[in-house]
This record gives structure tokens, C-alpha cells and sequence, in this order.
């Protein structure tokens, strides 16, 4: 898609720290690493977020985030690492092309998971129920 930013990584009209390329994805390192080794998988055609992204691309994908992350895992001699995807911007995705980050983890690295919050009384059940009503609707 023109004008955005990773498709042209794709395309090589910007430069990109390539770890990964197939039919399916690239992957490259993120210029502003959580810890070194941090890298962006992405799907080689341009949707914006998970949802966008045809179920017959997903295993192709999820397919290179699992070798992505076990090559950097290696690289950087990591003892961990998280897979997180943001998607849309309240959930703090900046850049609107489907990716999943790897984040290299070092024992005692400080960084912080998100905090854990708590259900009323019932709320659990009943927003399971609400979920599981919609699961599979478009
Ligand atoms: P998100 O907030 O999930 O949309 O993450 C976007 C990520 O893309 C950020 O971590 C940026 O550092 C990274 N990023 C933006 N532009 C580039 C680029 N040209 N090459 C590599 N990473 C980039
Ligand atoms: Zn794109």
C-alpha cells in the first residue's frame, strides 16, 4: 500500500534490517529495540490488523514468527522472549500493517508485564458467555 512505511521495507524503497524473508512474511529488526535482538514480523501483503489478515495467510505467519523468534533467541543468547501485537491505536499500534514483535528477555532485565486486574462477582462468567456467543461472527 502507498505510504506505508513497512510495505516499503517490503519493497526495498527504505532499508530494513532483514532476519526472515519468505512468500509469506519478512521480518527485520525494530529500530527502537525494547532490548537488542527486538524484531517485527510482518505479512507480506498490507493489512492493518490481525482481523484484517486472511486465515489462509495466518499459518504462514505465525509460522515465521516462530522461526524469527527462535533464531533471535539464539542471537542475542536470550533467556526468553515475549510475542506481542498491538492492534489499533488504543492499544498503542503506530504503525498500520499487521506485525507481531519478538522481544528478546533477559533474566532480571526489570521489564514489566502488564498488571493484573480483578472481575466482579459474576462479570467472569457472564462476559465469557458474551465472548464465546460472538466467536466466529464476522
Ligand atoms: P507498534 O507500536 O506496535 O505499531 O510498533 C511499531 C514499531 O515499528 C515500533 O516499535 C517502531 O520502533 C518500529 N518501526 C517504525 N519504523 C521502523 C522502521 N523503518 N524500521 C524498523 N522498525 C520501525
Ligand atoms: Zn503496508
Amino acid at each position: 500500500m502507498d505510504g506505508c512505511i513497512f510495505c516499503k521495507i517490503i519493497k526495498r524503497e527504505i532499508p530494513g534490517s532483514i532476519v526472515l524473508e519468505d512468500d509469506h512474511v519478512l521480518a527485520f529488526l525494530d529500530v527502537m529495540p525494547v532490548n537488542r535482538g527486538h524484531c517485527l514480523v510482518i505479512p507480506k501483503g498490507h493489512y492493518e490488523t490481525l482481523q484484517d489478515v486472511p486465515d489462509s495467510e495466518l499459518p504462514g505467519l505465525i509460522r515465521g514468527v516462530k522461526k524469527a523468534a527462535k533464531a533471535v533467541k539464539k542471537a542475542v543468547s536470550a533467556d526468553g522472549y515475549n510475542v506481542q501485537m498491538n492492534n489499533f491505536e488504543a492499544a498503542g499500534q503506530v504503525v498500520p500493517h499487521a506485525h507481531f514483535h519478538i522481544v528478546p528477555r533477559f533474566s532480571g532485565d526489570g521489564l514489566k508485564l502488564w498488571p493484573g486486574g480483578k472481575y466482579r462477582e459474576g462479570e467472569m462468567q457472564e462476559l465469557s458467555k458474551k465472548i464465546s456467543s460472538l466467536v466466529g461472527q464476522g
